[in-house]
């Protein structure tokens, strides 16, 4: 199943995408099984918005051997966290903009993006899947510059804009059997199949759930692999997992 945030006549529901089409949903998403309603709508007659309001994303680093190693780092014993804040946040479609009166080196980072279905707090490896609702696509933006000089990454990790995500949640996917793929203006500079990760998606909600309580429609976002590169404005940067869809953003001033 497919979950999908989207604004059609002015207001905001939540919907499953069946081909084309998208249906209301009635109730909530985060319930056992969100029954579509009768109404719907092509999908090209809607807006397609972010698909969860996450309270925070909590964002991993150095988590694909290969990406460390672009960056010279050594691999971690344990996953290294950090916050994005929620005023990041954009949907697919929505326009990336370049802090140009802060930073001049601005990259993408291509994610496998966790969605949580229910409270967790303190869940074990083995139980982290109740707690997950789904998958979806993921894009860290990040001002490298800002990250080298600041050493935490509060300011190079948190502009508006600078979490890109969608196009929707699939609750079906294997998150250990899928592909995570970058384009930059059509040309591929990412793809790495998310075996690769060194902590898997389950001992990640775990591991975070033991530093802090995440909360139904909180995002974790399960680290790049390597292949990140540099944004400018006029670019469009899309985001493919198999299984999932594509989130799509330009850039701009
Ligand atoms: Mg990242």
């Amino acid at each position: 199943m497919k979950i999908a945030r989207f604004s059609v006549d002015g207001r905001e529901r939540y919907g499953i995408v069946d081909g084309l089409s998208i249906y209301e949903v009635d109730g909530s998403i985060f319930e056992s099984n969100p029954e579509p309603l009768s109404t719907g709508w092509g999908l090209d007659e809607v807006r397609l918005l972010p698909p969860c309001t996450p309270t925070k994303i909590v964002a991993i680093g150095l988590n694909y051997r290969e990406h460390a190693e672009e960056f010279g780092k050594s691999l971690p014993d344990e996953p290294m966290l950090f916050l994005k804040p929620s005023t990041s946040v954009i949907g697919h479609g929505d326009r990336i903009v370049y802090p140009g009166h802060m930073s001049r080196r601005v990259d993408y980072e291509g994610e496998l993006a966790v969605v949580i279905k229910k409270t967790a707090r303190c869940v074990p490896p083995e139980e982290a899947g109740k707690y997950i609702l789904g998958y979806t696509c993921f894009n860290d933006v990040t001002a490298r510059d800002l990250q080298k000089k600041d050493i935490q990454y509060t300011r190079a990790k948190g502009f508006d804009t600078f979490a890109p995500i969608g196009p929707w949640i699939d609750t079906e996917l294997d998150p250990m059997d899928t592909r995570v793929r970058t384009y930059l203006n059509g040309e591929k500079r990412q793809d790495a199949p998310t075996g690769d990760m060194i902590f898997d998606v389950y001992e990640l909600v775990s591991f975070v759930s033991r530093v802090m309580t995440l909360l139904p429609g909180d995002v974790v976002a399960t680290g790049t692999p390597s292949g990140v590169g540099r944004l400018r404005p006029g670019d469009r940067v899309e985001i493919v997992i198999d299984g999932i869809g594509s989130l799509c953003n330009s850039v701009g001033d």
